[in-house]
């Protein structure tokens, strides 16, 4: 690593670390975080790491009224032999800054942001946590800043990047997950926001997310917003069926985030020599399929869960029973692939991984 021009403000306070069998999710904070701000005049300036604290904006900052954000998640994991290991970083920076594109956000440079992130993860190691599926999830983000009401692009913006131990998704192992197919309410639309990860998407899904909650469901199916027809995601991740052998997953369409799981998943398969298709999935053709016992698998992806399976899908009063509740061949594949590669148990044979030394 070249001479960074950075400073960096020690945090004397270091905080006790969470019991590596107590963390919830979301809950627990590192001792640094990184920002660098933004002028129109001056471009991206003064990129430091300093210990974590509150922030302080003015009221009327741009974020808080008109919602120019964006955000990513990634995680760094700690190998058996010790080893800190980040999964496609660059592809959460390219993608920070093609959802900065769409939210009028200027752009960072993904090269220097990527070594910003390396450095803050050197300096929070012991943050890393140790135990088998626990993680370091990582949260950069970008907020307007400028005091001013007008309808305009913000002037001044902070990016900033935030790291939080988590614990494993899958404390039970893992079960497939009962989803209800979400009819009335809209992600995202063509043309709308929903391939960027900006703040308003995910506060749209709490009203849908709440009632299935309330009904039993973990999660929803998200359809389309224009013909409500075709499948999109699966609360916040991608979504992959396995129809008569053969793999299919929603076509990227303006509204569907495109997921780095996703990506990686399609990856694998292509590799693999199993028939995978991008392609539009109606509602109706899932229950046809699972009509004539064709419908084999279905699971979720993301960074969180990697592979969420679906054991049940519920849309009014038809009901669907997937692989029997269990998770499938191929859904265990992908996971132990995956989860094996970004932990360093499995050889990494696409260069995926990043090492922070
Ligand atoms: C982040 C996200 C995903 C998954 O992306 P990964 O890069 O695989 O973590 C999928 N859908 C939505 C709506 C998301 O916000």
């Amino acid at each position: 690593m070249s001479e960074l021009k950075m400073d960096l403000i020690d945090n004397e306070n270091k905080k006790q670390k969470p019991d590596a069998d107590k963390i919830a999710f979301g809950k627990h904070y590192s001792d640094h975080m990184f920002i660098m701000d933004y002028s129109t005049d001056k471009g991206w300036y003064d990129p430091r790491i300093v210990p974590y604290e509150p922030i302080t904006l003015d009221p009327a900052a741009m974020i808080f009224h008109y919602g120019q954000t964006v955000f990513e998640g990634l995680k760094a994991y700690r190998t058996t032999t010790d080893k800190i290991l980040l999964f496609r970083p660059e592809q959460n920076f390219k993608r920070l800054n093609l959802s900065s594109d769409r939210l009028s956000i200027p752009a960072i440079d993904e090269e220097l942001a990527l070594t910003y992130l390396k450095k803050l993860i050197e300096v929070e190691k012991d943050w890393v946590p140790q135990a088998e599926g626990n993680s370091l999830y990582i949260r950069p983000f970008i907020i307007a800043t400028e005091p001013n009401l007008s309808l305009a692009p913000s002037e001044t913006y902070q990016f900033m990047i935030i790291l939080s131990p988590v614990g494993s998704y899958y404390k039970e192992g893992i079960h497939p997950v009962r989803i209800h197919v979400e009819d009335e309410y809209t992600r995202a639309v063509r043309g709308g926001t929903g391939k960027a990860k900006t703040a308003g998407n995910y506060a749209a899904a709490y009203k849908a997310q709440e009632r299935a909650t309330k009904e039993g469901y973990s999660q929803v199916l998200w359809l389309d917003g224009v013909e409500k027809k075709y499948i999109e995601e699966v609360g916040s991740m991608n979504v992959f069926f396995k129809i008569n052998g053969e793999i299919v997953t929603p076509e990227l369409n303006g509204s569907i985030l495109e997921g780095i799981t996703r990506m990686s998943i399609i990856e694998l398969l292509k590799d693999w020599g199993i028939p995978i298709t991008e392609r539009k999935i109606s509602l109706e053709e899932l229950y046809e399929a699972y009509d004539q016992d064709k419908l084999e698998e279905a699971f979720g992806t993301g960074t969180a869960a990697v592979i969420s399976p679906v054991g049940e899908l519920n849309w009014g009063d038809r009901n669907m029973v997937i692989n029997n509740r269990e998770i499938g061949e191929m859904s265990k594949k992908l996971y132990d692939t995956l989860t094996g590669i970004q932990t360093g148990k499995v050889e990494d044979l696409y260069n995926w991984t990043v090492e922070v030394k």
